[in-house]
């Protein structure tokens, strides 16, 4: 399972809710599990493996989630500023503004009821996954001089890759 780069239009696309869970949905879990592992990130979604459904798996320290259909029902108004790293813009980071708590709903994947309160880096994990669902990316909260660096840190890790291949 290939995990698609910033440029892509697909990660730009609104996914559309999961409305039951197949056995293709567990195959897609499954794959952006290994897929994630691999990488040794915290969390994807999965429109950054070019499938428009709302669907994220969440890994930080203890915490291991799948989750269908995620949603944030409750937001602190505390926010904090932390860096944000993307694996659809390898070698990019900036520091984002995101909510220090969060309160995530949504399905397991045998379709039981799922919440979690997460505070920290997992509320942020979150945060960014449930906004790739949207089509946001964590660039589009930086300003542009900002941007077009963190856009430039990308390109520049894009051609090192390309080099070392
Ligand atoms: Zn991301």
């Amino acid at each position: 399972m290939k995990i698609i780069l910033y440029g892509d239009p697909a990660l730009r696309r609104k996914a559309q809710p999961v409305e039951r869970i197949t056995n293709d949905i567990k195959q897609l879990a499954n794959g952006m599990v290994r897929a994630l592992t691999l990488q040794k990130g915290y969390g994807l979604a999965a429109p950054q493996v070019a499938v428009s459904q709302r669907l994220v798996v969440v890994d930080v320290a203890d915490h291991f989630a799948i989750v269908v259909n995620p949603k944030i029902v409750d937001a602190s108004e505390e926010k904090v500023l932390g860096i944000e790293g993307c694996l659809s813009l390898p070698g990019a980071h900036a520091e984002v503004w995101r909510h220090q708590q969060v309160c995530v709903r949504g399905l397991t994947l045998e379709g039981a009821p799922f919440e979690v309160k997460a505070d920290e880096l997992l509320a942020r994990v979150y945060q960014h996954e449930i906004d790739h669902l949207d089509g946001v990316l964590f660039i589009d909260y930086l300003g542009e001089a900002k941007r077009l660096q963190t856009l430039k840190e990308y390109e520049r890790g894009l051609r090192e890759q390309e080099v070392s291949a």
